[in-house]
């Protein structure tokens, strides 16, 4: 199952293959040994979507108005509102939500 991103990822396989296998070897770890050290390991610098906007059944934080569900007077808006990680670099939907926000709390002060 991982086996592709590994040669990607990890080991880097170039146009002649993989050239070494470093750790973790794939060769020798189950699927499940795997997982647990991407989830040990795995990290980037795109952060987001912890407090996505929807329904609050559906894992929702925030309404479309960036208001927590069930609070008075509170807002998020910041790279966690995003439903789903965004495609690619994050920071130019993070300045357009900034923005948006903005535009949102000065039409309802
Ligand atoms: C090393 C690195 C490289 C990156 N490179 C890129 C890139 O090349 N392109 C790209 O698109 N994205 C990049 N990102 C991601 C991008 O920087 C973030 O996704 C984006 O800045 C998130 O915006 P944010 O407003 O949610 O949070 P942040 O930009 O982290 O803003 C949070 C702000 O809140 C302040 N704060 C925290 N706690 C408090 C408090 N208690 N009281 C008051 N203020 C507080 C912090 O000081 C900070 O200014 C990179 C991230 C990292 C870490």
């Amino acid at each position: 199952m991982f086996e592709d991103t590994f040669d990607y990822v990890v080991v880097g396989s170039g146009a002649g293959g993989v050239q070494e296998e470093f750790e973790p070897r794939v060769g020798g770890l189950s699927d499940e040994a795997l997982a647990e050290f991407v989830r040990a390991n795995a990290w980037g610098h795109h952060a987001s979507s912890t407090c996505p906007i929807g329904q609050p059944d559906h894992g929702g934080v925030v309404d479309s108005n960036f208001r927590v569900h069930g609070c008075q007077g509170l807002r998020v808006v910041d790279a966690s509102i995003f439903p789903r990680i965004p495609g690619l670099f994050i920071a130019s939907a993070v300045y357009m939500i900034g923005e948006k926000g903005a535009e949102t709390i000065l039409r309802a002060a």
